[in-house]
């Protein structure tokens, strides 16, 4: 399998290309060239399987022959043994019709961790074999980070540097990741919002000088083998709720688009997807999109959902490349006029081909917290305020009787105490492994939003020296 550029100007690479490099170098990124298909046949013999098989079996197509399958079937079997479930990524049934997918069983509490861990593995494999080192950078709105230290943490190929907003995260997110305290780990807490974090990111990836000498590779969204790593759970939901002989639709707390292009991705392959919800809090520009073609920037606000306080859905490219019929050169038109003026042209036809599979929503923070004590006192559930997004928007949605709705949760309710504790009265303890969170020793460095000072903190602790 190789990869293409989504602004069509960068050289096609295999999966292990496309993970190393993470960003293209015509600023684009990466996508399969060609959709791999699964027959209902095919789907019927995953029906089943232990999810690391399942995810085994589903990312193979994608992995090509990059790396062989019984290393990635090793890869996968190691990658989510630090979850608290059995199941891996468990349904709980909320209603008639309606489930919660719990993708919050991993190390950091947030759905993250699904995709970084086996993305830690991966690097550390292909690096091992290779005798190379590389810098992992990634800007966090709360729930990236942590799970990105997790899953490089001890790992002898890789060091990882994070940005996160200053004062802009909870407190269970900040110290999940500063309580790391590591050689291969630097975090910094950027004075400005995610979207500028996000920005610092790109540029340190576009300083080529900078991406070369510190052998800089992603883990963010961006990076496509996280979101292949992102499709298996909806297919172990789907599969289990009657698919492929049953359409489903899945809710999809949504920041930067990540997951729930991975249930594109998965509909993509034949998983009878009907609707994908793209759930959205007061930062509402893909409800704007979806509802009226106004993809417009506005200034982002803090809300109860941080990780998806976004304007700039970074993956939102690849489902623009895929609706305007893999144009590399319209896409990076449309990208650039986007940068450049806060309002994206999409073009009409690309908009209603989005809306025959995505539909919109949005929730302001009081919605969110009726719908978390809603939920509380109607199924016993206590739904993080993503989560509750998602499910609210599944409640609302305008899908068919007969079509199970799956609400992804995407983090636990732990992460987020104070919106719970507000809601419903109750305060949902960390699980029983993360009591010393608060006991531990917090490392991380304060900077201005200002690229020369992060090239500077990066270097001074990975090179030694402060240039
Ligand atoms: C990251 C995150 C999201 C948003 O996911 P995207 O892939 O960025 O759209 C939603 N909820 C939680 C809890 C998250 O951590």
């Amino acid at each position: 399998m190789r990869y293409i550029s989504t602004r069509g100007e960068a050289a096609a690479r295999d999966f292990v290309g496309a993970l190393l490099a993470g960003l293209a170098e015509d600023g684009g990124l990466f996508v399969p060239e060609s959709w791999p298909h699964f027959s209902p046949a095919d789907w019927r013999a995953l029906r089943g399987l232990p999810y690391a098989e399942l995810a085994a079996r589903l990312i193979a197509p994608f992995v090509g022959d990059s790396i062989p399958f019984a290393t990635l079937q090793a890869l996968c079997h190691a990658a989510w043994t630090d979850f608290d479930h059995p199941a891996v990524v468990p349904l709980v049934q909320l209603e008639t019709g309606l489930w919660v997918q719990e993708l919050f069983h991993g190390p950091t509490l947030a759905f993250k961790d699904l995709a970084l861990q086996l993305l830690g593995a991966l690097f550390e494999h292909v690096l091992a074999a290779r005798g190379e080192r590389i810098t992992i950078v990634g800007a966090t709105s709360g729930d990236t980070g942590a799970a990105a230290i997790a899953a490089c943490r001890g790992k002898p190929h890789l060091s990882v540097a994070i940005l996160h907003p200053y004062g802009r995260i909870s407190e269970v997110q900040r110290r999940q990741m500063t309580t790391v305290v590591a050689e291969n780990v630097l975090n910094i807490a950027i004075e400005g919002s995610f979207d500028d974090c996000q920005d610092l990111v790109k540029a340190l990836f576009n300083d080529r000088a900078f991406r070369i000498e510190m052998r800089l590779a992603a883990v963010n969204s961006i990076n496509w083998a996280r979101i292949a790593a992102q499709i298996p759970y909806y297919v172990a939901s789907a599969l289990a709720l009657g698919a492929p002989d049953r359409e489903v639709a899945f809710a999809v707390p949504t920041g930067n688009f990540g997951n729930v292009f991975a249930a594109y991705a998965a509909r993509r392959l034949g998983l009878p997807i009907a609707r994908l919800l793209v759930a959205s809090n007061q930062n509402d520009i893909l409800a704007r999109f979806l509802a009226r073609n106004d993809m417009s920037i506005r200034p982002s606000v803090q809300t109860l959902a941080p990780a998806m306080d976004i304007q700039i859905s970074s993956n939102f490219e690849r489902l623009l490349f895929e609706l305007v019929e893999r144009n590399g050169k319209a896409t990076a038109q449309i990208v650039a006029e986007f940068r450049k003026s806060g309002r994206m042209p999409v073009p009409d036809y690309a908009w209603h081909r989005a809306r025959l599979i995505f539909h919109g929503f949005r929730l302001d923070d009081t919605a969110i917290l009726a719908e978390i004590r809603r939920v509380h006192a109607r199924a016993g559930y206590l739904a993080d305020p993503h989560t509750a997004i998602g499910i609210a928007a599944a409640e609302a949605a305008p899908v068919g009787h007969g079509v199970p709705m799956i609400a992804l949760a995407t983090a636990h309710p732990a992460k987020f105490p104070d919106a719970i504790n507000q809601a419903t009265g109750t305060r949902p303890p960390l699980p029983a492994r993360f009591g010393d969170l608060y006991e531990k020793k917090e490392d991380y460095v304060i900077l201005p939003n200002d690229l020369a000072a992060v090239q500077a903190a990066i270097r001074a602790k990975f090179l030694g020296n402060a240039a």
